[in-house]
């Protein structure tokens, strides 16, 4: 049986990783998993982070967290910031997984659960994105709630945080005007936040007043460059992955790979995108449900590696420049890739 796969490679990952924490010193680094480690696979990227000496890792949901958790051990800090229900809250809480607290009735449930579960919250504060986060009008009654919980030893409040949307310099000092202007009014109320948090790839990198405390960074994790933004010469990072597909048959002017839509190829990409194979660039001519069409080359035969993405070694673009092809960014390519696609490690 010949089909797809996704080779990652978890010491180009460590390599990136230093890349970026040599970059972001003295913040640190809360590596983001969210979307199965952006499909790298949670377990194996967390405990080759870990392994690494990463502490923080950034989970969207609880379940994602648990199984962050799961792969670190105890000695990590691990982070999840969608809203949840009271049973997710407190399976979080029995987990030790800090919670990412954006809206004062939620305030208010985490510290019903968090009655001799001891709730560590981050604090979000909205700065324009409007997706979760507590207005700006409503923030100073917020930051008072959060720190009289806190006094009465009912939860404790070790960030405040915001997500940025790192499309423009001017939108970002905006929202980080805004920040600052939270940051202010929870001093004042009392609150001793140690870990400020704002940036996630592009900024962390780019901007040092972005920094704070602590960068929550997942593509540039993974050297997935920004879509339009600097090369990944410029920018150290080399991507972890590669999608394969070993070629099933060969015609006369076109090969028959093991991949198509059904694992995760943007249909959108063929007569556009070039793959790499072992004779360099071909084009990709047609994208299929669970195969697809390649340009052939000279002595092709079944059982050739074809490279969907990668880092490049045979004249494919990474993740990011298909994604530029079809209007999209470098992390929808990654996350596409099927679960059912076997991811192999190497590098460990
Ligand atoms: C996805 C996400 C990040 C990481 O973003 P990248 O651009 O991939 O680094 C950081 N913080 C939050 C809240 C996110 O949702």
């Amino acid at each position: 049986m010949t089909a797809a796969h996704l080779r990652v490679d978890l010491g180009r990952l460590c390599a990136d990783i230093d890349t970026l924490r040599a970059r972001i010193a003295p913040a640190q680094l809360m590596c983001v998993v969210k979307n199965d480690a952006y499909a790298h696979g949670i377990e194996q990227v967390v405990a080759a982070a870990h392994a690494h000496g990463v502490r923080w890792f950034g989970a969207f949901d609880v379940p994602m967290g648990m199984r962050a958790r799961g792969a670190a051990g105890p000695d990590a800090r691990v982070f999840s910031w969608v809203t949840v229900s009271r049973d997710e809250i407190a399976t979080a809480l029995d987990n030790a997984i800090e919670l990412g607290v954006g809206d004062a009735r939620y305030l208010d449930e985490v510290a019903a659960v968090s009655a001799g579960r001891g709730a560590v919250v981050h604090l979000k504060i909205d700065t324009g994105l409007h997706r979760n986060g507590v207005r700006p009008e409503a923030w100073s009654a917020f930051v008072t709630r959060a720190a009289e919980l806190e006094n009465d030893g009912v939860l404790e409040v070790v960030g405040v945080w915001s997500h940025i949307a790192e499309a423009s310099d001017s939108e970002d000092d905006d929202a980080r005007a805004v920040f600052e202007a939270a940051l202010s009014e929870a001093h004042e109320a009392g609150l001793r936040p140690a870990v400020r948090h704002l940036a996630a790839s592009a900024a962390s990198f780019a901007r040092p007043e972005f920094r704070y405390d602590m960068v929550r960074v997942g593509a540039f994790c993974y050297g997935i460059r920004s879509a339009g933004g600097p090369s990944a010469a410029e920018l150290g990072l080399v991507p972890a992955a590669r999608l394969e597909a070993e070629v099933v048959s060969v015609g006369d002017r076109s090969v028959t790979i093991a991949a198509g839509a059904l694992d995760g190829l943007p249909s959108s990409l063929q007569g556009r995108a070039v793959v790499g194979t072992p004779a360099g660039a071909r084009a990709l001519l047609v994208v299929g449900g669970t195969e697809s069409l390649v340009a052939s080359w000279p002595d092709a035969k079944a059982g050739d590696a074809v490279a969907i993405y990668g880092p490049g070694g045979t004249g494919e673009g990474t993740a990011t420049d298909l994604a530029e092809l079809v209007g999209t960014i470098g992390e929808e390519i990654a996350v596409r890739v099927s679960p059912l696609v076997p991811r192999v490690y190497a590098g460990e």
